[in-house]
């Protein structure tokens, strides 16, 4: 049997609020079994360059309420070749590190997936990313609080868009995933979201907003999934064929990441972090700790990074009558 005297913990890809909630749950839950815990800094990076120094439970003291990641994160492209691998591993080695637990999303996963596999290497990944786009787990650590940063700030553009009768276009975050345009659109009572995930017509959106306007609305709101022509290129669209309509474009990038984690997140954190220890003292390799119907699940990393999460479909039709 394989015994875990050590772990390593590091945080990759893009930040999340909740991370350093998870770092904290695992760092702890990693003392309460006499595990030594390693903090690896800057992702994969870290491990390749040996930025790597032991945690006791009060380096992980006062930040369950903060935001972002206190061990950095990075995107690490020498993590893709094998020479990086092996000078992980190497670092590994000689910091007596016997296994991982890495927090991120479906990029970290997948590098932690083909680094267990080259190196039998333990590692059990927590999903860290504000996509929610983790095939496995209903939600993602970092995702509520990215929703109600977003809600937010909308609301407030509506109040401006309703003095000024503006349309206005509301960029978020999420390339390759829907979930944060489409639950933000519901949870503000925007007119529709345009996500990766459903095709929308620059017509099908004009006549949304003809009929909404039509309607006596007297002002709307579209909320944009970053990536494709994006809220400017939409908005420009429109403007051609709407001279009338005050059409503004709001882009809410980064503060999108920041601040301090709901409670939703930090609880998930922590119950995530205490599992992810669980796991790998029952001898669990290469999975995700997931949540579903509220239950903690361990999920294969071959599942939770194919890239069919479904987006729901039942939403995109509530938020279709709602819109009327
Ligand atoms: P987010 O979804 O929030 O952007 P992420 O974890 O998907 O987070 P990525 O930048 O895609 O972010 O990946 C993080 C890091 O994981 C990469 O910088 C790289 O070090 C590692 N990684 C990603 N894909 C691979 C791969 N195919 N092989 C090895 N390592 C990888």
């Amino acid at each position: 049997m394989y015994k875990i005297n050590c772990i390593g913990i590091l945080t990759s890809g893009g930040d999340a609020p909740g991370m350093n909630a998870a770092i904290r749950a695992v760092t702890r839950a990693a003392i309460f079994n006499n595990v030594k815990v390693k903090a690896i800094y800057h992702g994969y990076k870290g491990l390749i360059t040996g930025n790597i120094t032991e945690f006791k439970t009060q380096n992980v003291s006062n930040i369950i309420q903060q935001g972002g990641t206190i061990l950095k994160t990075a995107r690490c492209t020498e993590f893709m070749t094998k020479e990086g691998r092996q000078a992980a591993y190497d670092n590994m080695r000689r910091e007596e590190i016997d296994a991982l637990v890495v927090i991120g999303g479906d990029g970290t996963l997948t590098g932690a997936r083909i680094f267990a596999q080259e190196f039998e290497v333990p590692i059990v990944g927590l999903p860290g990313t504000i996509d929610n786009d983790l095939w496995g787990t209903d939600s993602t650590i970092g995702y509520d609080t990215a929703l109600n940063t977003i809600m937010q700030a909308v609301d407030k553009i509506r109040d401006t868009a309703t003095s000024h009768e503006r349309l206005f276009f509301i960029e978020v975050m999420g390339r390759d995933a829907g979930f944060l345009a489409l639950n933000s659109a519901l949870a503000t009572g925007c007119e529709t979201a345009v996500i990766p995930e459903k095709q929308t017509s620059v017509e099908e959106l004009e006549d949304l907003i003809r009929n909404g306007f039509r309607k006596s609305k007297n002002s709307s709101m579209v909320i944009v999934a970053e990536g494709g022509v994006g809220a400017q290129g939409l908005a420009e669209r429109v403007k051609q064929n709407f001279p009338e309509y005050d059409v503004r474009v709001s882009i809410l990038g980064h503060i999108q990441r920041g601040g301090s984690p709901s409670a939703y997140d930090r609880i998930l954190a922590s119950r995530m972090g205490v599992a992810a220890i669980d796991a790998l003292l029952d001898e669990q390799r290469n999975v995700m700790i997931g949540i579903v119907n509220d239950e903690i699940v361990n999920v294969p990393f071959s599942k939770a990074i194919k890239d069919d999460k479904q987006i729901g479909e039942d939403r995109i039709n509530v938020l279709q009558i709602l819109s009327i």
